[in-house]
């Protein structure tokens, strides 16, 4: 249950391209995984310059591939990670793996880190799950930071104000920097799981093994107290410091727009763990891996809290448009005129980062957006369906909020048909289909 075991079955459905032609991790890399970000082919770069590594990118680059990872279809998506949230499932701890078969000591400057876009303030680690515990130990948490390489021995790693963030203030009141492990290549569940809105003081990579049933091992890491997969491609053993900090940024995130530069704590690294022929795992910001990661999660959430308000939710999607996190579609089946108001507030409560959402009936296909503005076209009025939420807390990643304190504007559309109206009225018409007409459609389509 490794990443290079996905790989393997990915290549086998051919969902592999193969990068022959010696490409630099400076720009080029990042460039070509933008231009595959529609096709979301898995990419791997064979010949990188400067470098005997091969970088792999876009392995969770669609939802088909992460259901497939998780070998399930996807109406049992949302069900499956809701279960691994709540019954996580204490991973072994064994003796050895295939990432203890090379262990150096620490030159960053060996690891193909891409540089990806124009003004980033230099290469950036962006798929690192990030294992730590709390100074009693009685807490771990694993979670996915971006680290901004500082030189051949330390790293700025960007902690937003959550677990991570939390258990470092905990170690930094004891006078003490924190402890934590770097893994790089790891199988997608394991990745999906760190990205997980799970409550402080759950394990992910205990929601990672429930995902894996039961197939996901840990070591122990040999500098610092932590723990990490056993069949990661790369571990990097470090501490936060809890009083170095250094300016961090600029980076794009998410959104494709640069966030803003912050002091941020500095990773000094301790001791550097891989597999004899590991392959760098990179994840372009902004990109369809990005977002599906970073929003998925999010998804099941809001079709949780919207369940719970409605008799059906249909689908939820973070659009693509949104950057997979501003931006919310949500399909419902409604009893009575209000539910779609409603279903919006459920919404902007489960996804605090949510922006702007809108409800639509089942008809509509919540990953069309032409049928979505159909829908808004002809069944929204703005001086009734409409709700906009001042000052609420939002995302510190979208420009036009404000980005120190996240304060910002949030906008529902209930465009939900009204029940006070005939049902025909906004139903879409029909063109009644002969089987001459079908097959004359076929023969002009060349089908
Ligand atoms: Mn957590």
């Amino acid at each position: 249950m490794s990443l290079r075991s996905f790989l393997e079955r990915m290549e086998a459905k051919k969902e592999v391209l193969h990068v022959e032609d010696e490409v630099s991790t400076r720009f080029e890399v990042p460039f070509i995984i933008k231009k595959f970000d529609k096709e979301a082919s898995i990419l791997l770069f064979e010949e990188v310059k400067n470098y005997k590594t091969k970088v792999v990118a876009n392995v969770c680059g669609n939802r088909k591939r992460i259901c497939a990872a998780l070998d399930i279809g996807h109406d049992e998506l949302y069900r499956r990670l809701m279960e691994a949230w709540r019954s996580p499932k204490k991973p072994k701890i064994v003796g050895d793996g295939a990432v203890k078969e090379v262990a150096e000591k620490p030159d960053l400057s060996k690891i193909p880190v891409l540089t990806h876009f124009e003004r980033d303030a230099g290469p950036y680690i962006t798929s690192a799950v990030i294992y730590a515990k709390s100074v009693e130990g009685n807490v771990e948490n694993v979670s996915i930071h971006r680290l901004q390489v500082l030189d051949k021995k330390r790293l700025a790693i960007r902690l937003v104000p959550r677990h991570l963030f939390k258990l470092w203030q905990m170690a930094k009141e004891a006078g003490e920097d924190l402890d934590m492990s770097i893994s790089i290549g790891v199988h997608p569940a394991v990745m999906l799981a760190a990205s997980s809105p799970v409550p402080f003081g759950v394990n992910e990579f205990e929601v990672a093994n429930a995902l894996l049933n039961d197939n996901l091992n840990l070591i122990e890491c040999k500098h610092v107290d932590a723990y990490a997969p056993a069949d990661a491609e790369l571990v990097l053993e470090g501490r936060i410091s809890a009083t170095k900090e250094v300016v961090e940024g600029p980076f794009v995130d998410i959104t494709g727009t640069y966030d803003i530069e912050r002091k941020q704590p500095v990773v000094e690294v301790m001791g550097v763990m891989h597999r004899e022929d590991y392959v760098y795992q990179a994840l372009l910001p902004s990109g369809a891996e990005h977002r599906l990661l970073m929003g998925l999660p999010h998804e099941v959430l809001i079709w949780e809290a919207v369940s719970k308000v409605v008799p059906k939710v249909y689908a939820v999607n973070l659009s693509v448009g949104g950057s997979g996190w501003l931006h919310a579609i949500i399909s419902i089946e409604k009893q009575l005129d209000g539910d779609g108001k409603n279903a919006l507030l459920a919404a902007f409560a489960a996804h605090p980062s949510l922006k702007h959402a809108a409800v639509v009936d089942s008809d509509i296909d919540v990953y069309n957006v032409s049928d979505v503005e159909w829908a808004v076209a002809t069944r929204f009025q703005a001086s009734k369906d409409l709700i906009v939420i001042e000052n609420a807390r939002g995302s510190t990643l979208d420009s036009s909020a404000d980005q120190e304190t996240g304060l910002t504007a949030k906008m529902g559309v209930d465009a939900t048909r009204p029940l006070t109206k005939p049902r025909e009225k906004f139903e879409r018409a029909k063109i009644p289909a002969s089987e001459r007409a079908e097959t004359l459609v076929r023969k002009l389509l060349g089908l």
